[in-house]
């Protein structure tokens, strides 16, 4: 059993105040954003219901170039220079253009965390109350009422802190996903596309050195994936235990609403098709964080920050458009079509060309940095990559 560090009965004392930002949610989106004020001598509060790291939201996986180029390295568990995805009528391995990671998600929050200097407390959000005269905004916890002008929402889907509550499964644009996290180890990253696991979406295995994360991520929201993540922990003899799960945004938000600045899946950051948040929610959580830096430090005001943040949200909605019509497209192809045409997409151009224009939708930031043991495994990784993928460069039919 996981040590609950949550503070619970009398620990839980009265949180009230006034701070210069106040950050709603302390996971990868609401870090993201810490992290970008570190020794700006803002006086920041970061709030969430569980204590730092205490509950993964995710099976953890990111292209390796956003670990290292975020200095997050060490929370890395297990690297992958290929995919494989299982169809009913075939299996493919896509030689991936540049490798993608699991990590572990208590490690990587306590990384970005160390880099903070933040204060920090758990409190559940109950809401927004009323906006007072001053342009300040007010955050009703279980603890009290915080103010501050500059308020970020990285509580996730449920973007608590916008006005009305307009947004619920199963009618909202949310997919759904659950995982169980048995014991083990495994070589291979791998994807199933079989409407035996789910008629719109896809299952997935990700090792993470000691544990496997196996789930089912299902486009419809009405479609129940308890049932089908046992079925697929079952078909590969692994233990179905530590279940994790939530409803997945697969739609872009506006960033910015009445004066609150919304980053990650409470702005809809999630990348439909893939469902991969984890680094949109680290990329706009870092440009988001330089707006908001830039206000304290007196080059910019809110209003200003919230038009270039906001600007920087639309910029990316054709592309989630896109994203979103191959996600729609995809279940609509016969099963039996689609093994050839994955075979056909394998090229190894197309899987560059579409693997490239992929990872630019958030690319890793440049110039972050590095520190030496990161450095030295890019210099091993780099060796690594060079060699050939079982003695094969193209796609190969696996099995
Ligand atoms: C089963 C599953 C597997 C996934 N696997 C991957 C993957 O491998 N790779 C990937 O890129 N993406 C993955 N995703 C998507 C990814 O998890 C999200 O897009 C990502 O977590 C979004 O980050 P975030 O910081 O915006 O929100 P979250 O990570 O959801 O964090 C929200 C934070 O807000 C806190 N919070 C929520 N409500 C309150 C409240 N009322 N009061 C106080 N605190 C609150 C929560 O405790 C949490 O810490 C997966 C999703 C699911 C459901």
């Amino acid at each position: 059993m996981p040590v609950r560090a949550t503070k619970r009965g009398d620990e839980r004392t009265p949180l009230e105040g006034r701070h210069d930002v106040l950050i709603c949610g302390a996971s990868f989106a609401g870090l993201a954003v810490a992290r970008e004020l570190a020794g700006s001598g803002a006086d920041v509060m970061v709030v969430d219901r569980y204590e730092i790291g205490e509950r993964q939201t995710s099976a953890c996986g990111i292209p390796t170039d956003w670990l290292r180029a975020t200095g997050l390295m060490a929370a890395e568990r297990q690297r992958f220079y290929s995919l494989l995805i299982h169809t009913p009528h075939g299996t493919t391995r896509f030689r991936l253009p540049w490798s993608f990671s699991t990590f572990d998600y208590r490690e990587l929050c306590k990384l970005l965390w160390r880099d903070c200097d933040a204060r920090f407390e758990t409190a559940k959000v109950n809401g927004r109350t009323s906006a007072g005269d001053s342009g300040e905004i007010s955050v009703e916890t279980d603890r009290g009422v915080l103010t501050a002008p500059l308020v970020v929402d990285a509580l996730g889907w449920r973007r608590m802190l916008a006005a009305g509550d307009g947004y619920q499964p199963p009618d909202a644009p949310l997919s759904r996903g659950l995982e169980v996290h048995p014991s083990g180890g495994g070589e291979e990253m791998e994807i199933w596309i079989d409407r035996r696991y789910v008629p719109a979406g896809y299952g997935w295995s990700f090792p993470a050195r000691d544990e496997v994360r196996i789930g089912i991520g299902s486009f419809d929201p009405r479609f129940h994936v308890r049932e089908t993540t046992e079925l697929l922990a079952s078909d590969l003899g692994r233990d179905r235990v530590r279940y994790q799960g939530n409803w997945i945004p697969h739609k872009l938000r506006t960033a910015t609403e009445g004066g609150v600045f919304f980053v990650g899946d409470s702005a809809g950051h999630c990348l439909p098709l893939t469902a991969e948040g984890i680094r949109t929610a680290l990329h706009f959580g870092v440009v988001l964080g330089r707006e908001l830096r830039a206000v304290i430090e007196g080059g910019s005001t809110r209003e200003r920050a919230a038009a270039a943040y906001s600007e920087f949200n639309d910029s990316h909605e054709w592309k989630f458009r896109w994203m979103l019509r191959v996600q729609r497209l995809i279940p609509r192809v016969p099963p039996r079509l689609l093994a050839p045409l994955l075979r056909l997409c394998g090229r190894r151009r197309f899987v560059e060309w579409s693997f490239g224009h992929y990872l630019r939708i958030a690319p890793p930031p440049e110039g972050a940095p590095r520190s030496a043991s990161d450095q030295q495994r890019a210099d091993e990784e780099q060796d690594q990559a060079e060699q050939p993928l079982g003695g094969q460069r193209d796609l190969v039919e696996a099995e």
